[in-house]
């Protein structure tokens, strides 16, 4: 994947973490720690085996969640820990060590959480666990920030290939966040969910809330909205609603953008047609289902995506916004230009240029046994397709 760590770079690692965390004998047993958790297998679940664990909730369950989110958190941040000491120096500096430090932060402060025995106890680690769901919450922004400079730098050094990495840790981030949030949600009851699993997950009404969204950015981009043509219904199924919010968000923005954006270059010179809803094609979007999965289609004519970067489009930083800024830029320094974006990213979002919207919601949809396929017509437009499992009893899908 990456070449390997010569020795220099090595000792700068070190150098660089005991300037960070102190002592030896602290990193001594912090290493063995990790080493340790490290070893063991993530325990996995169904969304139907959360929801039975949840429905009829008590005190002595309320503490069994706990516990197991105790043993299992710090056995999957190890393993992300390992991943993150492999890479090379350069890449781990900037935005990636910052994400080094929070999960390290993170596995000591559960590891070193007292044994979890009554309801204080489980009140007291519910309390840290927000706040570590709170503390990571840009880490998405972090990765891709700290790809972006890693690919800058390594272009001189080495092909660097990080987008096996960049799955893992984001794999592992959708389990992590769901086993914190879950137990942190099983305190609060909301009619139809069992913590943040909603039993009965709409996804025509989880389309309209995207819909929404979108345009609301859509408009704030472009000063125009492309309007939604839904067909077909489809039964609800159990499901973790913000999963498929972020797939559809994400699908509905690249679908905009292409309409859009193509639209303004072939009417540029018809002033009077440019911004209005009218002119615009419709994104049609097809539901439907079979016994076991539920599919979403997202058409669109936004003009389909060039053969030539057709195969990109899957890697992780791989965005036509960048492509553009860059070739405005004579492909320089990306500093200021790219806080900016990653700031606006987490204030309200942007329309596109992360370049994590597609494989991140690939990552998504598989997460519990569905998939993403993108079939692009160029010079036409683009269709998704989104299947979902509808049964519940797929396994998580969060590897070593
Ligand atoms: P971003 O939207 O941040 O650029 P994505 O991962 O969502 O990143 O998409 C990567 C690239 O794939 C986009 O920059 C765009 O060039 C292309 N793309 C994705 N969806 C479409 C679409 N529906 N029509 C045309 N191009 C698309
Ligand atoms: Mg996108």
């Amino acid at each position: 994947m990456w070449s390997t760590r010569s020795s220099w770079k090595y000792i700068q690692w070190l150098s660089y973490r005991s300037l960070s965390y102190g002592t030896t004998d602290y990193l001594t047993v912090h290493d063995n720690a990790v080493a340790r958790y490290a070893k063991k297998e993530p325990k996995k679940h169904t969304i139907n085996q959360l929801i039975q664990f949840g429905k009829q909730l008590n005190e002595q369950k309320l503490i069994q969640s706990a516990r197991f989110v105790h043993q299992e958190l710090p056995v999957r941040l190890a393993h992300r820990i390992i991943d993150l000491r492999s890479l090379p120096y350069y890449v781990v500096c900037g935005p990636i060590k910052r994400i080094y430090d929070v999960y390290v932060e993170a596995f000591e402060s559960v590891r070193n959480f007292r044994k979890i025995q009554d309801l204080q106890d489980e009140k007291e680690f519910t309390v840290l666990l927000k706040h570590l769901v709170d503390e990571s919450a840009n880490v998405v922004e972090l990765l891709a920030h700290g790809l972006r400079l890693a690919l800058l730098r390594a272009s001189q050094r080495e092909h660097l290939d990080l987008d096996s990495f960049v799955d893992q840790m984001l794999i592992s981030r959708i389990g992590r966040r769901m086993i914190a949030e879950q137990h942190v949600m099983l305190h609060e009851s909301r009619p139809g969910f069992v913590g943040v699993i909603n039993t009965h997950c709409s996804p025509q009404q989880c389309l309209d809330i995207a819909y929404q969204e979108c345009s609301r950015i859509c408009f704030r981009q472009y000063g125009v909205q492309v309007p939604v043509q839904i067909r077909g219904s489809v039964s609800t199924i159990p499901y973790i609603p913000y999963h498929l919010h972020y797939i559809l968000l994400e699908l509905l923005k690249n679908s905009m953008r292409a309409v859009v954006e193509r639209h303004l270059s072939q009417n540029h010179h018809k002033n009077g047609l440019l911004l209005s809803k009218d002119n615009m094609p419709p994104i049609e979007v097809l539901l439907t289902e079979g016994p076991k999965q539920v599919t979403i289609r997202i058409s669109d004519q936004g003009g389909g995506i060039a053969l030539d970067i057709l195969s990109s489009i899957f890697r992780y930083g791989f965005s036509t916004v960048n492509r553009l800024r860059e070739e405005e830029q004579g492909g320089g320094n990306l500093g200021g230009e790219w806080d900016r974006l990653v700031q606006r990213q987490s204030v309200d979002g942007p329309m596109a240029g992360l370049g994590f919207g597609l494989p991140l919601s690939k990552l998504y949809a598989q997460y519990f046994g569905g998939n993403l396929q993108l079939v692009s017509m160029d010079g036409y437009g683009t269709d998704v397709y989104v299947h979902l499992d509808r049964t519940g009893d797929v396994l998580e899908g969060v590897e070593i």
